[in-house]
């Protein structure tokens, strides 16, 4: 998101924002009373930012655009889909996925707070979980998608899909162009996070 989004909240940026204050003292408190292990943390987020990240989500699309068996499978039952490859648990028991075509953008967002496929795409990006988001992808889609650099053309509909904490979304971008025949781990290259997000398309093919 470009920097005027955040402007007006300028005069806050010296202190953390409510809920990072908040989440600090709550977790300072658990592990104050001895409920939660500080190193278990640690783990947890690690795992999630650094091993799985995106890759995991970026292998199910390449699967998807190389075997139209799992492809419709996918669109069919996203859930059981990605178990398949061994992607599951928390933050992913209900996935669904979205095609993109010509018609139609998909693009994810949680207004309510920042629900996301973890197993898929690890820890959402913090854009993802700013308010300016949430708001305006609601309002005003085809102006939040500019600013991330995605043109659509007039006659391609956006679709704004918002999670819950029982559904996540996983947006399955077009395959891109001059990839045909391309082995899954090179299709996964191309496929960024935020192409699985829809506020971004997979990078071309070189
Ligand atoms: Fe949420």
């Amino acid at each position: 998101m470009p920097d005027d989004v955040h402007d007006s909240k300028h005069a806050h940026s010296v202190l953390p924002s409510d809920p990072t204050l908040r989440v600090k003292a709550l977790e300072t408190l658990l592990i104050r009373k001895g409920l939660i292990d500080p190193t278990a943390l640690d783990a947890i987020i690690d795992t999630y930012q650094n091993k799985i990240g995106p890759k995991n989500g970026a292998k199910v699309i390449a699967r998807a655009w190389s075997d139209l068996a799992f492809y419709d499978r996918l669109i069919s039952d996203a859930t059981g889909a990605v178990a398949d490859l061994g992607f599951h648990g928390r933050q992913g028991e209900h996935i669904i996925a979205l095609q993109n075509t010509n018609e139609i953008h998909n693009m994810v967002v949680c207004t309510l707070c920042s629900c996301y496929p973890w197993p898929l795409l690890g820890i959402p990006p913090t854009w993802y979980k700013s308010d300016a988001y949430r708001a305006r992808t609601v309002r005003e889609p085809r102006k939040v998608l500019a600013e991330f650099g995605v043109a659509l053309p007039s006659e391609t509909s956006v679709r704004v899909w918002d999670s819950t904490a029982e559904l996540r979304y996983l947006v399955v971008p077009q395959r891109p162009k001059g990839t045909k025949g391309w082995r899954e781990e090179q299709l996964a290259a191309l496929i960024t996070r935020d192409s699985m997000i829809g506020t971004g398309f997979p990078k071309d093919a070189q």
